[in-house]
Formats: C-alpha cells, structure tokens, sequence
C-alpha cells in the first residue's frame, strides 16, 4: 500500500494552493459580504486549468485522474467554500453528464468553451416540491414534432445563472403510464425560448456562489439536446450524483482543514493567563481531535478517488466520503470558533465564513439522512 502522492498531485496542490492564497483569499470576505458572484475569479480558476481538468485533451480539458480534480476542489475550499462550490459543480454537475452521456457531436459543441471560465454549467434536479425525493420531479416534457416542451420550475441550482451561465441540465418527466414514471435528461441553453433564471438570494453561506431558480414555461428544447436515451435520466441523475458526492467531500476536507490551520495558528498566538492557550490541554485536545478527524477524512475521500480512477465501483465509498467529510467539517469549524473565542464570532474573522459555510455541506447533493440511506442499501446488499 502505498500513501504517498505522486509528484504530479503535489504538484497539483501546491499550484492551486498558491493560487487560492494570492487571488482568492485577499478578496473572500469582501465577496461574501456583498453576496457577490466574481467573474473574474471564475475566469481566473478556468485560465488556471482546473474547469473540466479530468476531460481529455480533445475537448479542452488535460486529461488528469479524478484525485487531481479532487485536490484542486479541496484546495480552493480550504480557502473560500463560494469559489470550490463555483467549481465542484461546474466540473461534477456539469460538465460531468455531458461528457459521460453526451453524444459526440454535443461534447464538441459544449465541452471546449466550458474548459476555459468564460462559460458554465449547471445540473438541475431539485425542484421546491422534489428534493430528497427526485422521484417526485413534477417538470415535464412532452414531444412535439421534432421538438419538447417543457413546463416547470427548478430550485436551488448552483450556477444556475450566473452572469456566464449558459446552460442546464435539467431532469423531467417524460412520460407517465399508469404508476410507471420515465425521467429523461435534456440540455437547455439559456437562449432557449421559455426558459427563465432568477438568481435567489439572502443565503446563510456560499454566499458568492450563484443559486438560482430556474422556469419552464413551454419552453421549446430540439429533439438533439436530449442527453442520454429518452427514460435514462435516472440513470444519469444517479451517477452524477455519484460524482458530484465525491465533489462536496472535498469541500467538507478543505473547509475542515483551513479551519483548523486557522485555529492552529490562533491557539499559539492568543494569550491567557500568560500563555499561549496552546499550552492549555483542553485546547491542544480539540486540535489533536480535529487533525484525527481530517487524516480520516482524507484518507476515506482518496481511496474513493482510487477507486474511481481504477475503474472499480465507488459509489458507496462516495457516499461514505460524502456523509464524513461533510460532517466533520461542522464538528472542525465549530471547534475552530471555539479556540477563536469571541473573535470567532466576529466577521473580521475568516472562521466565522467557515462557520457559516460548512452546513450546506451536510444538505447538498443529498442531505446526511440521505447519505445513510444510501450507504446502508449497499450494506444490506453486500
Ligand atoms: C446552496 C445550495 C445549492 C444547491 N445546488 C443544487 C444544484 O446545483 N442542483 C440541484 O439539483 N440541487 C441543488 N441543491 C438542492 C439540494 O440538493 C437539496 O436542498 C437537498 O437535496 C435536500 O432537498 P430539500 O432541500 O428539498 O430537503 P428535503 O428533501 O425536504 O429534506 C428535509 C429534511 O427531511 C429529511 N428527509 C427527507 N427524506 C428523508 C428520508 N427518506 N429519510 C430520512 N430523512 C429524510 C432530510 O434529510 C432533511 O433533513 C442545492 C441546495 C442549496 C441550498
């Protein structure tokens, strides 16, 4: 067995670490306060290589394995959780579907511009009334001619629109026999007639990611922008979300990670009672309790990684990632407030965002309970 990374991922890190430090950093706060969406950060993060990294080079991407997006998502999160989530779902909710479902001539239309940060793209499953339950999808489509029709509304879509989105993946219903319920998958542009995108606003955290609500009213989608088969939407959903799983793992690490650094840094520097409150055990405890959890964390979201770059079923270990990383981000930041005292609860402090950020993660891309649903069917199953 075999821990160390490759030069290549180090390399990987380092890069996208100096980047999040110098460009990203210096302006997160500014962008969280204002609820602003950077585009050009985004266009930055797309010079820098990392929109569609694990694309082959063909479609403008560099062709790179799974851990490598992974280590770039987590970076960007140890830093600022707006710019990863601008990312993850880019790459993963994204990109993801049509490159794995596409057909060639939709991957050569698409894929080149969204390589590059001057375009995104987003996957639009939730709807107000189906969220844990995607069963429940009420958007519909119906064929007319060469031509679909759809009706309906989308809720809580990252890059949904964003001043550079230009298009969704969106989950419908497309036919409905009896009890028998079909879901096909279609790609909308957002100069598709009938298609609205408001951005929502007043959210807790993520606050300079773009989410938005998306309308469908008759909205006319060309036969050619079905992705996938017409009733494989199921299918598409399930291993995008597969994907997107191991995305929001390294979300929960980097965030759990740069808390912690913050908190390292704090403990030796705060003075009480003429020490450092480093040299108190209770505080080097919390710390020690904090970097166990983050050397789990890591290790159970690389193996997934592993896995899924060697061709072998990661699903569950996905989910697994999905729920602890996640987790133990709110138990990470919530410490790191704590050794912060009171500053931690002041905005001029990084870890306050940090606080705020992190409880998206065990709600996204299927919420905790979800997560153990999911986990425990594969335990029944093996
Ligand atoms: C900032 C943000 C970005 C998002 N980005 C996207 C995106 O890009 N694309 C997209 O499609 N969606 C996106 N979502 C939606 C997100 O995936 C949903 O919010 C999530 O799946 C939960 O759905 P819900 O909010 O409707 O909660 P509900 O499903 O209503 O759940 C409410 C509570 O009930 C629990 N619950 C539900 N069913 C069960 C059950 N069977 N067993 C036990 N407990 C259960 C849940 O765990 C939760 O605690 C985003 C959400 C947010 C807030």
């Amino acid at each position: 067995m075999n821990f160390d990374l490759s030069e290549e991922h180090q390399m990987i890190r380092q890069t996208v670490r100096d980047f999040a430090e110098r460009e990203i950093k210096p302006v997160a706060q500014e962008l969280d306060e204002k609820a602003e969406f950077s585009v050009e950060l985004t266009q930055k993060i797309g010079e820098l290589g990392l929109f569609g990294m694990y694309l082959p080079e063909k479609y403008g991407g560099q062709g790179l394995d799974t851990l490598s997006y992974i280590i770039a998502v987590e970076e960007l999160a140890r830093v600022d959780s707006s710019q990863a989530a601008t990312l993850a779902a880019h790459n993963s909710l994204g990109i993801g579907p049509l490159y794995y479902f596409g057909t060639e001539k939709q991957k050569m239309k698409y894929l080149p511009d969204l390589c590059t940060g001057n375009a995104l793209w987003a996957f639009g499953l939730t709807e107000p009334n189906a969220g844990s339950d995607s069963r429940g999808t009420k958007t519909s489509a119906k064929k007319e001619g060469n031509k679909w029709i759809i009706n309906g509304s989308k809720i809580f879509i990252t890059n949904g629109s964003s001043p550079i989105s230009i298009g969704t993946t969106v989950q419908t219903v497309s036919k409905v026999k009896g009890q028998k319920i079909e879901f096909t998958t279609f790609i909308v542009e957002n100069t598709n007639k009938g298609f609205t995108q408001i951005p929502m606003h007043g959210k807790m955290m993520w606050r300079a990611s773009d989410t938005s609500e998306l309308y469908f009213d008759n909205c006319e989608i060309p036969d050619q922008n079905m992705l996938g088969k017409k009733g494989q939407g199921s299918k598409i959903m399930l291993s995008t979300l597969d994907n997107g799983r191991l995305s929001i793992g390294a979300m929960g690490l980097g965030l759990a990670q740069g808390a912690y650094e913050m908190a390292l840094k704090y403990s030796k520097e705060r003075k009480q009672f003429g020490k450092p409150i480093a040299a108190f055990q209770t505080i080097a405890f919390y710390l020690v309790d904090m970097a166990t959890k983050i050397e789990l964390a890591r290790n159970l979201l690389y193996k997934a990684c592993w896995l899924k770059d060697n061709d072998r079923p990661f699903a569950k270990e996905a989910a697994m990632s999905k729920l602890y990383c996640s987790e133990i981000a709110k138990e990470v930041a919530d410490m790191a407030v704590q050794i912060h005292g009171g500053y931690g609860l002041i905005k001029d402090y990084d870890v306050e965002r940090f606080y705020r950020d992190q409880r998206l993660l065990q709600v996204g891309e299927g919420t905790s309970e979800i997560q153990k649903l999911v986990i425990s069917r594969y335990l029944f199953s093996e």
